[in-house]
């Protein structure tokens, strides 16, 4: 399903299963990254990413498949290659830093034998930007600085793949933007390829070349993050991508009729059960009250770039439906006026009821 197919993957996941005892954690998880290839799993607690990474870094064994680096298979049922002969860098959700050891020591700690050591060290704290911290010890760091030693750590030997298991969660909100924007530009630079794991959707928007969407141990999408905003393949890619309007119908003539208009079925089965999916952004109000659909303001709130307006469309149609609509910049209708509302039809998206399929 992946529309952006790397031509070399530098590590290929196929058919891969693993369990947890009688606890399946990933089924049939088939996953490539290419050189230079940002890749981002993406997925509910429990889905299985970090099962995921960790067999990729050789942490986890295989029931089923292969897990191959550079095209040489490391992992497959009952062999495991071990991690330090991976040529991989690891960064941990708690950057797992020697609390004892200068910055220094801790990015030299896992170089291989014969390498420049102060060398690699010097020019991979230039990288991250702490050239001066190299005596300094972890403690004296702020969070956002230990995170790019983490960085430094993983990029020290030069890896062939860097894997990152939620590397911005420790941070607070503020400082994890500007964290991951510079770690992204670092890591482009790097021209490593990088898998990394999380479950925010912004944030691997953010990072990713590509992202790959799991649920319950599989791969739901595979693209781009503009694929996958525009085109979602089922009504949990869509919704993972932040708020959305969940309208319900049946399938009836080809379409499907809902209080926001009557929408193409995209060959649905007849009188089968179908949900239709509405980006809040797709609402476009005016307070001019021509419009094909009325609906009537219950809350306006003003959320920065965006004002988020709560609507029902209880007094035209006579359904209690609750809608949401993202208008760009300050609009704040009073609450109980009525406004017209025209749709963006492209971010509107038909599929088959949830448990329908
Ligand atoms: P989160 O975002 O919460 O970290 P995740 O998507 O990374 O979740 P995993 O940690 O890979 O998911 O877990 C996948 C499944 O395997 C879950 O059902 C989890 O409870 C189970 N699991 C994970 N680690 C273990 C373990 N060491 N022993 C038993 N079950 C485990």
């Amino acid at each position: 399903m992946s529309d952006l197919a790397p031509k070399t993957p530098v590590l290929q996941l196929t058919g891969v299963h693993h369990s947890y005892g009688d606890t399946p954690a990933v089924r049939g998880l088939d996953l490539s990254v290419g050189a230079g290839e940002v890749v981002c799993l993406l997925g509910p607690s429990g889905c299985g990413k970090t099962t995921a990474l960790r067999i990729a870094a050789g942490l986890e064994p295989v029931r089923a498949g292969s897990v191959e680096l550079d095209g040489v298979i490391v992992t497959r049922p009952g062999e495991i290659m071990p991690p330090e002969n991976r040529n991989l860098g690891l960064v941990f959700q708690d950057y797992a830093l020697f609390p004892h050891m200068t910055i220094a020591k801790n990015i030299a700690f896992g170089l291989p034998r014969g390498v420049d050591t102060a060398g690699r060290v010097k020019a991979v704290l230039e990288q991250v930007g702490l050239s001066d911290y190299a005596g300094a010890y972890p403690h004296e760091l702020s969070g956002g600085q230990q995170q790019r030693v983490a960085l430094a750590r993983a990029l020290a030997p030069e890896p062939r793949i860097i894997l990152m298991d939620e590397p911005f969660s420790g941070l607070d909100a503020r400082l994890r933007e500007s964290v991951r924007d510079r770690t992204l530009h670092i890591l482009k630079r790097s021209k490593s390829a990088v898998l990394m794991v999380t479950h925010d959707a912004e944030e691997a928007m953010h990072m990713a070349d590509r992202i790959v969407v799991m649920r319950q141990g599989h791969v739901e999408q595979d693209g781009t993050p503009d694929s996958l905003y525009l085109r979602p393949v089922n009504g949990f890619v869509a919704g993972f991508f932040g708020d959305v309007n969940r309208l319900s119908g049946r399938v009836s003539g080809g379409a499907v009729d809902t209080p926001l208009g009557v929408f193409d079925a995209n060959g649905l089965p007849e009188g089968g059960a179908a949900q239709v999916v509405i980006r809040p952004e797709a609402l476009a109000l005016s307070g001019e009250g021509s419009g094909a659909v009325q609906v009537k303001v219950l809350a306006s709130r003003m959320l920065g770039r965006t004002s988020l307006i709560h609507l029902c469309t209880c007094q035209t149609t006579g359904q209690e439906l609750h809608l949401h609509a993202r208008m760009p910049g300050r609009y704040l209708p009073d609450e109980g006026a009525m406004q017209s509302v025209k749709l963006d039809r492209s971010q509107v998206f038909v599929f088959p009821a949830e448990g329908a399929t």
